[in-house]
C-alpha cells in the first residue's frame, strides 16, 4: 500500500487524488490536507459567488472525496502544524496543491494607504474567507478604480456594480450583500497598461457587462486599432475584441445610474490622498515595438477611494522547500520538486489558466508519480495513522469528511428562502458547528 498527502483541497489537489485513485486502484491511500475544516480552495473562495455554474464543478470533486481511497483531512496548516519534511517521512510521496494566495505588489507609492486592496482580499471578503471577513472596504466614495485586464478585475468590478437582486442566487456572504446594497460608487474605472487587443479577459465574463441592470460600461472607439487587425487574433481574443467594440459602439444608457470605464493604455504611476486613497496618478502609454506598454510622458488623475488590485498572485514559501522568487511558485520541473515532493495547480504552474487547465497538470504529475513509485510496490510508512499521531501531540484537531459535510449542511439550512446561501466566514464558527 502507498500513502500519499497532498497538500491543498483545490482544483489541482482534487484532480491530483483523482488522477491517483485512477492509477494506484485500490493500492493507494490518498490524504488531501487543507488549511481549513472545508475544501475546495478557489471554488469556495474566489470563483465569483454569481457564477453558481461554474462552482457546481466541486460535485466531480465530491465524488473523489467520497471513494474509499481518498481522506479529507481539513484545518491542518502545512508549514504551521506539521512541515513538508515531517509530511516526507509519513508519506511515500507529498504534492504541494497549496495555490497562490498572496496578493502581487503594485509596487508603486500610496498602495499602502487605506483603501487600495489586493484582489485577494477583496474577492475573499464577498466570497466568506475567513482571513478578510473583516477587510470592510470603502464604498462610500463614488469612485472606484481595478487595476488590471484580466477576469478577475472583471469579477471585482462587476461586483462593485450589480445590484441586490442581482446576486439572487449567489453565494455572496451577508455582510458583503449588505455593504455593496449601500455603497455609492457610481464609477468604476478599469485600468489596463495596454489596449483591447492584449486583454485577458474572456468573451462571456465581458458579454455578461452588456446586461448589467444599473450599470453601463464605457469603451473609449478611439482605442482601437483598425478592425483589420482584429483577423489577426486567436478567436476567443476576437470574440472579446468584437464585445468591446460594440460597447464603444453604444452609448451608455441613460437609464442606468452606473458606468463602468475601460481606461486603456493606463499606467498606474502612484496613489495619492490624505490618509487615505483618494485618486490614482496615471500616465498615458503606447505600444512599443515588442508589444509592451510604454510610457508618452502624458499623466492624468483618475479619482478613486476604492483601488481593487488584480495584477496576479503568488504562493507562499515553504521552509525547507525549493522556490521561485521570478516566478512566484516552487521551483519545479515538470511538477518534480525534489525526491518524493511534487507541486500541482498554481504552486506549479503560477496563477493561470482556468479551473480545467489544472486537470492534465494534476494527472501528468500523478503519472510521473505512478511511473516513479509502480502500483504493487511496496511502501513502508505509516500515512494517515502516523499523521494523526503527530497532529494529536500537538493539540491540533482535524477535520474530517463528516465535519466537512456537517458545516456546509448547517450553511445551507442557515439561507432564508429567496436570499443568497448563507456562509460561515470565521474559524470558530466552523468549529462551532461542530461543538470545538
Ligand atoms: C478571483 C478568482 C476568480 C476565478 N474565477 C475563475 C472562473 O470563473 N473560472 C475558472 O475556470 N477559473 C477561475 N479562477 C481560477 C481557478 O480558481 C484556479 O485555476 C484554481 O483554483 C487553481 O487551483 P489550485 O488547486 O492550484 O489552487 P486553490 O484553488 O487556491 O487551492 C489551494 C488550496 O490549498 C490550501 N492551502 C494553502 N496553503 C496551505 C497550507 N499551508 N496548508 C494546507 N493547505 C493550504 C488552500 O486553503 C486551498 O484550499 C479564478 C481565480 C481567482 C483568483
Amino acid at each position: 500500500m502507498r500513502h500519499f498527502a497532498i497538500v491543498g483541497s483545490g482544483p489541482a489537489g482534487f484532480y491530483t487524488a483523482e488522477a491517483l485513485e485512477k492509477a494506484y486502484g485500490g493500492q493507494a491511500r490518498i490524504d488531501i490536507l487543507d488549511r481549513y475544516p472545508v475544501p475546495y480552495g478557489l471554488i469556495r473562495f474566489g470563483v465569483a459567488p454569481d457564477h453558481q455554474s461554474l462552482k457546481a464543478v466541486s460535485k466531480r470533486y465530491d465524488k473523489v472525496a467520497e471513494s474509499a481511497g481518498v481522506n479529507f483531512i481539513g484545518n491542518v496548516s502545512v508549514g504551521r502544524d506539521v512541515s513538508v519534511g515531517e509530511l516526507l517521512d509519513l508519506y511515500d510521496a507529498v504534492i504541494l496543491a497549496i495555490g497562490a494566495p498572496h496578493d502581487r505588489k503594485l509596487g508603486i507609492p500610496g498602495e499602502d494607504l487605506p483603501g487600495v486592496v489586493g484582489s485577494a482580499a477583496f474577492v475573499g471578503w464577498y466570497n466568506g474567507h475567513p482571513d478578510f471577513a473583516d477587510l470592510d472596504p470603502p464604498l462610500g466614495g463614488t469612485h472606484a478604480a481595478v487595476i488590471g485586464n484580466g477576469n478577475v478585475a472583471l469579477d471585482c468590478a462587476r461586483i462593485l456594480s450589480k445590484t441586490q437582486h442581482e446576486f439572487e442566487g449567489s453565494d455572496i456572504v451577508g455582510h458583503a450583500l449588505e455593504a455593496l446594497d449601500r455603497s455609492a460608487i457610481r464609477t468604476i474605472t478599469i485600468l489596463g497598461r495596454r489596449g483591447p487587443h492584449q486583454i485577458a479577459m474572456t468573451p462571456k465574463e465581458l458579454g455578461e457587462l452588456g446586461h448589467l441592470e444599473a450599470t453601463s460600461p464605457v469603451v473609449d472607439a478611439s482605442d482601437f486599432p483598425p478592425l483589420e487587425g482584429d483577423g489577426s487574433l486567436e478567436p476567443g481574443q476576437r470574440k472579446s475584441v468584437t464585445i468591446l467594440r460594440e460597447f464603444a459602439a453604444t452609448p451608455p444608457d441613460p437609464a442606468r445610474p452606473k458606468r463602468m470605464v475601460f481606461d486603456f493604455f493606463a499606467k498606474p504611476l502612484a496613489i495619492e490622498g490624505a490618509g487615505k486613497a483618494e485618486k490614482i496618478i496615471v500616465e498615458r502609454t503606447e505600444l512599443d515595438e515588442k508589444g509592451a506598454a510604454r510610457g508618452t510622458g502624458e499623466t492624468y488623475e483618475v479619482p478613486a477611494s476604492l483601488i481593487v488590485s488584480c495584477i496576479g498572485y503568488s504562493t507562499p514559501p515553504i521552509e525547507g522547500v525549493a522556490y521561485d522568487e521570478r516566478g512566484g511558485k516552487f521551483l519545479n520541473e515538470g511538477g518534480r520538486i525534489a525526491d518524493r515532493l511534487y507541486a500541482v495547480g498554481w504552486a506549479r504552474r503560477g496563477p493561470t489558466g482556468t479551473i480545467g487547465t489544472n486537470r492534465p497538470d494534476g494527472y501528468e504529475v500523478a503519472d510521473r508519480i505512478a511511473s516513479e513509485m509502480p502500483s504493487g510496490s511496496a511502501g513502508n510508512r505509516p500515512g494517515a495513522e502516523g499523521l494523526k499521531q503527530l497532529l494529536e501531540s500537538r493539540g491540533v484537531m482535524p477535520t474530517d469528511y463528516d465535519d466537512w459535510r456537517k458545516i456546509e449542511e448547517t450553511e445551507v439550512g442557515r439561507a432564508r428562502p429567496g436570499s443568497p446561501r448563507e456562509k460561515f466566514v470565521r474559524h470558530e464558527d466552523w468549529l462551532g458547528t461542530l461543538g470545538r
